[in-house]
């Protein structure tokens, strides 16, 4: 496996040298994960590891790895801890994740967890943790609002980012879906599986002495959340402040720790 690179960052007439960071963005579904972590990957470059994306691709693919998750996506049940454990592995030792990563969705039970750390210990990564809180009704009125086109994979909400002509995506054209498992029924079995496997991990990882930054990811525009994010992360000392927009007002995104 390819240990992870100090990163060398210039700040002003000082040369620091840091580890790869490894960015681990927590929270329920619908809290904002994956629109985060876009926005971190255009300013930090450095990849964006979605296990629910990968599965998609698979689903899509059609292969084996697909075959063995659909229902259970459909359904809102995760996966087996040895397959999403098996493709971050894969992931995290190719080049691009050199200079860090960023995660979503993964790691989501304390198995995942434990064998995550191995993985950054091993590799020289420093992970910090970001928590963005949402409350459950609005995530539920979120998802349900959520479409998603299925050529280009772009997200629209019909409420707060809505296409320009009712239905159809902005990009291509094509005819805009939910997302299979944005049914309620779904969303709510989503969120129970958030509560009883996944949310038990902040006490994990502060046990474990790795930092966990809450965000409320309701406050703000996306862009400012992201700045709060990168704020937090920045005064770990795990990301350079030079290499993201800083015009926020401090009190918008209710940073707390
Ligand atoms: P969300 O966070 O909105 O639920 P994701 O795209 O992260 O969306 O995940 C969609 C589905 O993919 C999950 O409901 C689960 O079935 C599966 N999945 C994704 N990541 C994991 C993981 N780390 N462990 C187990 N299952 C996962």
């Amino acid at each position: 496996m390819v240990a992870a690179a100090p990163r060398s960052n210039r700040l002003g007439s000082q040369t620091i040298s840091r580890p790869a960071p490894a960015i681990i963005l927590f929270g329920s579904p619908g809290s904002g994960k994956g629109t985060q972590a876009k926005l971190l990957r255009h300013n930090l470059k450095i990849p964006h590891i979605s296990t629910g994306d990968m599965l998609r691709a698979h689903i899509a693919a059609g292969d084996e790895i697909g075959e063995q998750s659909r229902g259970l996506l459909r359904s809102g049940k995760l996966v087996s801890d040895e397959l999403v454990n098996e493709l971050v592995r894969a992931r995290i030792s190719e080049p691009d994740c050199r200079s860090g990563i960023i995660l979503d969705g993964y790691p989501r039970t304390v198995n995942q967890a434990g064998v995550l750390l191995d993985m950054m210990q091993q590799n020289g990564f420093r992970p910090a943790v970001i928590h963005l809180m949402v409350d459950y009704e609005k995530i539920v009125a979120r998802l349900t609002g959520r479409r998603q086109c299925p050529v280009c994979g772009t997200l629209y909400s019909l409420t707060t980012h809505p296409p320009k002509v009712e239905g159809v995506c902005d990009l291509d054209g094509a005819t805009l879906v939910p997302r299979d498992d944005d049914r309620e029924s779904v969303i709510r079995e989503r969120l129970d599986q958030y509560d009883m496997q996944t949310r038990p991990l902040l006490n994990y990882f502060r046990q474990a002495g790795v930092p966990v930054i809450k965000i409320d990811g309701a406050a703000a525009s996306p862009e400012n959340i992201m700045r709060h994010i990168s704020d937090s992360l920045a005064s770990l000392g795990l990301i350079d402040p030079s290499v993201y927009p800083r015009e926020a007002p401090a009190s918008e995104a209710g940073v707390t720790r």
